[in-house]
C-alpha cells in the first residue's frame, strides 16, 4: 500500500516548488518563447532541443526510454539512441528523396520505431503525423488526404488490412515504409533501411514558427480538425511539463496517452524528453494489473492519464492498488475530461496523492489550466491558469465578447500568445478564424471562475442542458451520479421537452456485484435529486454496459443524443466502445 504522503488537498498551501510567481495577467510572460532559439541562426528544431543538447551536455548514456512490449520485453534507449536512431530515420527520408515541409504520416503502435520516427522527422523539418493505430481505413485515409501525406510508416499487417486497397489513390503519397525487416509489394522495410543509414543528420534549420506537428482533435464534437503546430511549441512543452507536471531531470515519468493524440506526442514524447526525464512507454492496452505493476516495478514518480482510467481504478477498489507497492509516486495528473471530484478524493486515500487534473486542447498545444504542483486542489475543478496563460469567462454579444464576472457561467477564452497554440486548421482556415474573437481564442467549452481563481469545468458549449429555466452542465449531474455506489461512469445529456424546455437523460454503467432494475434506476434519480434537486436530477436513468467514446477515451453526448432522437450520428470516425 502506498504511504500516504504530501496531502495535498487538506485546504492548506504546500511549500510553492515553482519559482515563478507572475500570475496570469501580470506582465511579461515567465515562459521564455525564445527559450531554445540559436543564437547563430535564430533556429528552433525539436529534434535538436529534446535530444541532442541533452547528448552535448554529456548525458548521451541516460536512459530516455524504457519500452514495455506487450509480451514482456523490457528496452532501455538512451537519449545518445535516440539521437542514432532519429539520424538514421532522417537519412532514409534523404535518401528517398523527401525535403524539408514534408508530411510524414505514422501509423503503428507504440513501439521504439514510432519514437524514432518522430525525433527523425522533425530533425529532418518534416511534419510528424501520427494516427491512432486502430483506426479503421477511412478515418486513416481521409486525414491522409487533409493532411497531404507524403511518406506513411506502418507495420506490414495494417498496411495490408487497412491501406493497400485504396493507397494509389493517394497522390501525394510518395513512400510506404513498413517497419521490421520485409515489407509488402510496393512498399521499402525500414529495417535495413535504418541498418544501412547514416547515423550523422545534423538537424535541418527550421525557423521558429515552421511546421512541425499535425495532431488530429478527437472528434468528440464533430469531424476531427488537423490542428497545425510549429517547432517553437518546445518553449512551452519545456514550461508547462516543468511547472504543471513537476518534470525534473532524471524523473521516472509514465504519460499513458498514445501519441496518435495530443498528449501522447506534447507529453508523450516532447515535454519529457526536453526536460531529461526517463519516460515509461508501454505498448499494451490499458490493463489495471499491469499498470499497477509498471509502477511498482519501473518506480514511477510522475503519472500523467486519464479519467477514464481513474475511473477503472476506482471501480476496481483499493484493494487492487494494495497489492502494489506505489509508493515512488509523487504527482499525479489526468487530462481529457473532468475529473469528477469523487476521483479527486479517492485517489489522495489510495495514493496518498491525489490526482490533479488540468485542461487543454488539441489546439492550445500544451496545458493551459492546472492543479499545479505545490498548489491547494480543489476536487473537481481544473485549477488555475499556468504562469503566463491569461484565462477569461466570456459572454458572445454579437461580435464582441463580454468579460463575465466570477462564478458567472461562460465560455471559457484565452489570450493568444503562447508558442504552443494552433497556427491553423488545415484547409480551414475560415473556422479557425472563427475562433479568435475581440482579442480572445473561444474554446468552445463552459466554464466558471470561482473567488479563488480556480476554473471549473460545466460542459461543452453544445452539451449545456436547459431545463425550466435552469442551465446545467452535464459533468455536475456525471458526478453526482457516479457518488452513488452502484454506478461507475455517467454520461449525460437534454432531450427537448415541451413544458421544461428540455429533460435530463443519463446513461450509466455500473460496478461490478451490481445489476440493472427498476428499483436500482428508482434508488439512484432518489440520491440525484437529494444531491441536486428535483430540477436538476435526471428524471430517467438508462443502464448500458458501456458508454460510447472516443478512442482517446472522452464519452461522446453528441451520439448519445442523436440516437435517442433518432438524428445521423454524424462522424464516428474515432468511437471506440458502444455496447448497449
Ligand atoms: P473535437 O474538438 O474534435 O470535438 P475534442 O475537443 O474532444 O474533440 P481534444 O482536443 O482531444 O478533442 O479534447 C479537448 C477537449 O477535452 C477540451 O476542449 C475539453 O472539452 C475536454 N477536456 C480536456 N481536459 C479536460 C479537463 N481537465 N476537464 C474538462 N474537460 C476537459
Ligand atoms: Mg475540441
Amino acid at each position: 500500500m502506498a504511504q500516504r504522503r504530501n496531502p495535498k488537498i487538506s485546504g492548506r498551501d504546500n511549500s510553492q516548488r515553482i519559482d515563478v510567481t507572475v500570475k496570469s495577467g501580470a506582465g511579461k510572460s515567465p515562459f521564455d518563447a525564445d527559450a531554445f532559439a540559436n543564437e547563430r541562426d535564430g533556429s528552433v528544431n525539436i529534434a535538436n532541443v529534446a535530444v541532442d543538447r541533452h547528448v552535448v551536455d554529456g548525458h548521451a548514456d541516460q536512459v530516455a526510454l524504457i519500452w514495455l512490449g506487450k509480451d514482456g520485453d523490457r528496452r532501455e534507449l538512451t537519449f545518445g539512441d535516440l539521437k542514432d536512431l532519429s539520424c538514421r530515420f532522417a537519412s532514409v527520408l534523404r535518401d528517398h528523396g523527401l525535403a524539408k515541409g514534408d508530411s510524414v504520416f505514422v501509423l503503428m503502435g507504440r513501439v521504439p520505431e514510432l519514437y524514432a520516427c518522430a525525433l527523425g522527422t522533425l530533425r529532418a523539418g518534416m511534419v510528424f503525423t501520427p494516427l491512432f493505430s486502430a483506426f479503421g481505413p477511412e478515418p486513416i485515409r481521409t486525414r491522409m488526404e487533409i493532411g497531404g501525406a507524403k511518406v506513411l510508416v506502418t507495420t506490414a499487417a495494417i498496411y495490408k488490412r487497412k491501406i493497400a486497397e485504396w493507397r494509389d489513390q493517394i497522390t501525394s503519397l510518395k513512400l510506404v515504409l513498413i517497419v521490421g525487416d520485409d515489407a509488402p509489394e510496393g512498399c521499402v522495410a525500414l529495417g535495413p533501411e535504418l541498418a544501412a543509414a547514416s547515423p550523422d543528420f545534423a538537424p535541418v534549420h527550421t525557423a521558429p514558427e515552421d511546421p512541425a506537428l499535425i495532431h488530429f482533435t478527437s472528434g468528440t464534437t464533430g469531424k476531427p480538425k488537423g490542428a497545425l503546430h510549429v517547432h517553437n511549441a518546445v518553449a512551452y512543452h519545456a514550461f508547462s511539463g516543468r511547472h504543471a507536471l513537476d518534470l525534473q531531470p532524471g524523473t521516472i515519468f509514465w504519460c499513458t496517452a498514445d501519441p496518435g493524440w495530443v498528449t501522447g506526442t506534447s507529453y508523450g514524447i516532447i515535454a519529457p524528453l526536453v526536460n531529461r526525464v526517463t519516460m515509461i512507454v508501454d505498448e499494451a492496452e490499458f490493463d489495471l494489473d499491469r499498470w499497477y505493476a509498471t509502477v511498482q516495478n519501473e518506480k514511477v514518480e510522475v503519472w500523467y492519464t486519464a479519467p477514464t482510467a481513474i475511473r477503472m481504478m476506482m471501480r476496481a477498489g483499493a484493494e487492487a492498488a494494495a497489492a502494489y507497492d506505489l509508493s515512488s509516486l509523487r504527482f499525479l495528473a489526468s487530462v481529457g475530461e473532468p475529473l469528477n471530484p469523487e476521483a479527486v478524493i479517492w485517489s489522495e486515500g489510495v495514493f496518498g496523492q491525489p490526482f490533479h487534473d488540468n485542461w487543454w486542447q488539441t489546439e492550445t498545444g500544451g496545458i493551459m489550466i492546472a492543479n499545479q504542483p505545490g498548489m491547494t486542489v480543489k476536487p473537481g475543478s481544473m485549477g488555475k491558469p499556468m504562469p503566463g496563460i491569461v484565462a477569461g469567462i466570456v459572454a458572445r454579444e454579437n461580435a464582441t465578447l463580454r468579460e463575465l464576472p466570477d462564478k458567472e457561467i461562460g465560455e471559457l477564452a484565452l489570450r493568444p500568445g503562447w508558442p504552443s497554440m494552433m497556427r491553423t486548421y488545415l484547409h480551414e482556415e475560415a473556422r479557425y478564424q472563427k475562433c479568435f474573437v475581440d482579442g480572445w481564442y473561444l474554446t468552445g467549452d463552459l466554464a466558471m471562475r470561482d473567488a479563488d481563481g480556480y476554473f471549473w469545468f460545466i460542459g461543452r458549449a453544445d452539451d449545456l442542458i436547459k431545463t425550466s429555466g435552469h442551465l446545467i452542465g452535464p459533468f455536475e449531474v456525471e458526478s453526482a451520479l457516479i457518488e452513488h455506489e452502484a454506478i461507475a461512469e455517467a454520461g449525460v445529456i437534454g432531450i427537448p421537452d415541451e413544458t421544461a424546455g428540455e429533460i435530463v437523460k443519463a446513461y450509466v454503467t455500473l460496478n461490478p456485484g451490481f445489476e440493472p432494475s427498476e428499483a436500482l434506476e428508482r434508488e439512484v434519480r432518489g440520491h440525484a435529486r437529494k444531491r441536486l434537486g428535483a430540477a436538476v436530477a435526471p428524471r430517467a436513468i438508462l443502464f448500458r454496459k458501456s458508454l460510447p467514446k472516443t478512442r482517446s477515451g472522452k464519452i461522446m453526448r453528441r451520439l448519445l443524443k442523436a440516437r435517442e432522437l433518432g438524428l445521423p450520428e454524424g462522424d464516428i470516425s474515432t468511437l471506440e466502445t458502444d455496447e448497449t
